[in-house]
């Protein structure tokens, strides 16, 4: 059974303005802010604000202008850290047995370095 989505998470918190955040971009339906513990010298993630666990609860409940906006938000990520002019990586965990720790949809947006085979 799905876990059904849980407005305690950090993400909500962050998303409702509870905890600070790093912001990198906001738009209508996403917003983009640093990772507290970054992996690589850009570390950006990016959420939809809606209340989707993972990436197969959003691709099957949001909106069309939802889902455009989150992966156009994506590529501006990486356009505007400059991720993008050296190469980078997009990774989102779904599920506990995947490594996903926050049970709000993310993408992970890593560069700044060389990356090795896995990360996050
Ligand atoms: P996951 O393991 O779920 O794919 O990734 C969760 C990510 O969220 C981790 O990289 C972790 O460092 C980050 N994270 C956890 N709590 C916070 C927080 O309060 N603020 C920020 N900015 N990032 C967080």
């Amino acid at each position: 059974a799905k876990q059904p989505y849980d407005d305690q998470n950090i993400f909500a918190k962050i998303l409702r303005g509870e905890i600070p955040n790093k912001t990198v971009m906001e738009t209508e339906h996403s917003l983009a802010f640093h990772d507290i513990n970054p992996l690589a010298p850009i570390h950006v993630l990016v959420i939809p604000k809606g209340p989707y666990v993972s990436w197969d609860d959003f691709t099957a409940k949001a909106s069309d202008p939802e889902i455009a906006d989150f992966v156009r938000t994506v590529g501006e990520v990486a356009r505007m850290t400059g991720a993008d002019a050296q190469g980078y990586r997009i990774l989102s965990n779904s599920g506990k047995r995947s490594g996903q720790e926050v049970p709000h949809l993310h993408f992970h947006v890593f560069g700044g370095q060389p990356l090795g085979p896995m990360l996050a």
